[in-house]
């Protein structure tokens, strides 16, 4: 369990959902994103009718599942929620497709991974509004084509590019949500205090901020340790400084570099003199998976400029030396 995953972990859906904005002057950050979206909502309500399909483009954490929710909520009108991984069989999508009312919004998470048959039948639903259900089994089995009432289907990806491009078309809006800057993340953890009812010093949400790796749900997350720490250490308030102990209690540094991180670019400084290394002899110096530390650690350390990868192995930066507090290519033997 990472502090600083940007998944869901176990039993945090639920708290998540006291945290997230219902309308979407209350979703922080991703300005441009806002405008676009309110005049795609705007127009759509102008002209009364349910709006073109939606997908939503971008790394975990960063709010996709919030904004198909505000969406609909703007809209007035239900919203269904699945994913691609529950949809096993065409036959799963068909029914809830059946199903679905006038103007409904159909929210499908991780659309990437619709098995094939589901996503063709799909795109012809967003296109033309029908779906072909199959009755009874066997020989005698028939499909009937069935007309569907017009909805809006809301996609989210974290793998765009694995969407085929039929599927992909059928979107009149895509909206790819970036990493929040720390001025944006300091307005949300401020916004998610305030909801907690967890009065905050000046500075404390940046403190926070700055450990977040651009991501509102790691943002929240830290948040709730830091409320842990408010609960038992009695605090009326939360300063700065209760900020930084909260969260080194749990090894997260300035740069919201945990554990496993410092681990990896400590081996990489001080085992291989900053590299080229290779990312199995890596793995096993910090005693990891090599999946886990190319999946978990190292985008964040190579978008952030901690590491770069090179033909030959993985590269400790300058940032990195600095980072570790030693003076870039000195020796660690002396
Ligand atoms: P995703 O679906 O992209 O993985 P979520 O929409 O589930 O992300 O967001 C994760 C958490 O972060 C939720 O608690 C959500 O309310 C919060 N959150 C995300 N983006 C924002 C935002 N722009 N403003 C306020 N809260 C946000």
């Amino acid at each position: 369990l990472r502090m600083v995953s940007a998944q869901p972990i176990a039993g945090e859906p639920v708290s998540d959902e006291e945290l997230r904005p219902h309308v979407l002057d209350g979703f922080i950050g991703q300005p441009r994103l806002k405008a676009q979206l309110q005049l795609f909502l705007d127009a759509a309500r102008k002209r009364e009718v349910p709006p073109d399909h939606i997908l939503l483009a971008g790394p975990p954490g960063l709010g996709k599942t919030t904004l198909a929710m505000i969406v609909a909520n703007e809209l007035g009108v239900p919203i269904r929620v699945t994913s691609g991984p529950a949809i096993q069989h065409a036959g799963d999508l068909a029914s809830i497709l059946s199903s679905l009312d006038a103007g409904e919004v159909l929210f499908i998470d991780e659309i990437h991974r619709l098995p094939r048959a589901a996503e063709e039948l799909l795109y012809i639903a967003m296109e033309d509004f029908r779906v072909d259900v199959m009755v009874g089994k066997g020989p005698g089995a028939s499909s009937i084509p069935l007309t569907l009432p017009r909805f809006t289907v809301i996609g989210a990806t974290t793998r765009e590019g694995m969407l085929p491009s039929p599927l992909r078309a059928r979107f009149g809006f895509t909206a790819h949500l970036d990493f929040y800057p720390h001025e944006e993340l300091e307005k949300l953890v401020t916004r998610s205090a305030s909801v907690l009812g967890l009065p905050l010093d000046d500075g404390s949400a940046h403190e926070l901020a700055v450990r977040s790796r651009g991501t509102p749900r790691i943002a929240n997350r830290l948040l709730r340790r830091v409320r842990d720490w408010a609960v038992v250490h009695d605090l009326a308030s939360v300063g700065p400084a209760d900020v930084r102990e909260a969260l080194a209690l749990y090894q997260i540094d300035t740069e919201g570099l945990d554990r496993l991180d410092i681990a990896v670019l400590d081996a990489i400084v001080r085992s291989f003199d900053g590299g080229p290394v290779g990312l199995n002899n890596l793995a096993a110096m910090v005693g990891e998976e090599s999946e886990t530390v190319e999946t978990v650690c190292e985008p964040y350390l190579v978008r952030e400029g901690f590491l770069v990868r090179t033909p030959k192995g993985r590269v400790a930066t300058r940032k990195a030396w600095e980072h570790l507090g030693l003076e870039p290519r000195e020796r660690a033997d002396g």
